[in-house]
């Protein structure tokens, strides 16, 4: 009887920054839910991701990855959240990149031990791996005098290897109901996804040049109808960046507004019309204070 009983519970997703995390839960939830960029510490928030299947749900706790100081208050802030992300787990997976294993993934471990939960190891983008027979050896080198439930090589790209890690992640889960309507893919809100989209496209279409101090405020969010009105401000510390996020006669500025319409079309299912603006702020960044009210605390 209770090989067949429904599990539910909160699956904490750890990993240094660019691993995979956020790529991870999309595949899981199978819908992009949390904003995947290759530039580190492009996950903000904590964030839900929720999984549901016919034998039962995982609620998937995505982190800003735990790193160093590069801007005091905002990796405060990013940490706290990240530890943060541990309490009342059920279960953890420390997502690592196949053929690397470095100092801030042993921090990262490090932290969990703390969380006393089961953790499943994930050695991501394993597509990436030129010589597949060096996988072995290293899950080898890796699992040695470390405790981990399982080990789970994938690729959360090509979202290969998923069901084996629901197929192990499940019943390391309490015997209870759905926490979520299993139509829920996230616990955030859609003006707060709205504002995580633009925000993926100022890092994916600035990369080096995007500066680190920018935040997307959702202004204006309507129901017209069929459809959604948005306005978007994206805030910047100088005016020499708010330039750059234009791009010449505007064109970067459009070109983010419309790759984001898109994905908050998919997501929403609705017609979006989404307007942006660039504004400029002295020294938001530094200042606890207006990262809160930019959404940054848990
Ligand atoms: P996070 O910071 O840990 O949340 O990492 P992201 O999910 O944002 O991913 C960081 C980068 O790695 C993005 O460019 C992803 O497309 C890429 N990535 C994630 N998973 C894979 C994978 O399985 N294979 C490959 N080749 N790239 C991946
Ligand atoms: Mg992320």
């Amino acid at each position: 009887m209770s090989e067949q009983s429904y599990r539910a519970g909160h699956v904490a997703v750890i990993g240094r920054p660019n691993v995979g995390k956020s790529t991870l839960i999309n595949g899981l939830v199978g819908t992009k839910v949390s904003i995947t960029s290759d530039r580190p510490q492009t996950t903000r928030h904590r964030m839900l991701g929720i999984a549901s299947f016919d034998k039962g749900q995982l609620v998937l706790v995505d982190t800003p990855g735990i790193h160093g100081a590069q801007n005091k208050a905002m990796s405060r802030v990013l940490n706290r959240a990240a530890r943060g992300a541990l309490e009342g787990v059920d279960a953890a997976m420390l997502v690592v990149e196949a053929g690397r294993w470095d100092a801030e993934d042993q921090m990262a471990l490090d932290a969990l031990k703390e969380a006393k939960v089961p953790v499943v190891l994930v050695v991501n983008k394993i597509d990436r791996l030129r010589e597949k027979g060096d996988l072995l050896p290293y899950l080898a080198q890796v699992s040695e005098g470390r405790e981990f439930a399982a080990v789970h090589p994938l690729s959360a790209l090509k979202r290969q290897g998923l069901e084996a890690l629901v197929d192990t992640l499940l019943p390391l889960l309490p015997e209870q109901a759905a926490l979520y309507d299993e139509d829920d893919v996230t616990d955030r809100s859609m003006r707060f996804l709205a504002a995580e989209f633009v925000r993926e496209q100022l890092m994916r279409q600035l990369g080096a040049e995007l500066p680190y101090a920018s935040a997307v405020e959702i202004e204006k969010f309507e129901e017209d109808g069929q459809m959604f009105r948005i306005g978007a401000v994206i805030w910047v510390e100088r005016e020499s960046q708010k330039a750059i996020v234009i791009g010449k006669g505007g064109a970067r500025l459009r070109n983010i507004g419309t790759k984001a319409r898109e994905q908050m079309e998919k997501l929403f299912g609705r017609k979006i019309f989404l307007e942006t603006w660039v504004r400029v702020r002295q020294g938001w960044s530094n200042d606890e204070a207006a990262l809160r009210a930019l959404g940054y605390s848990e």
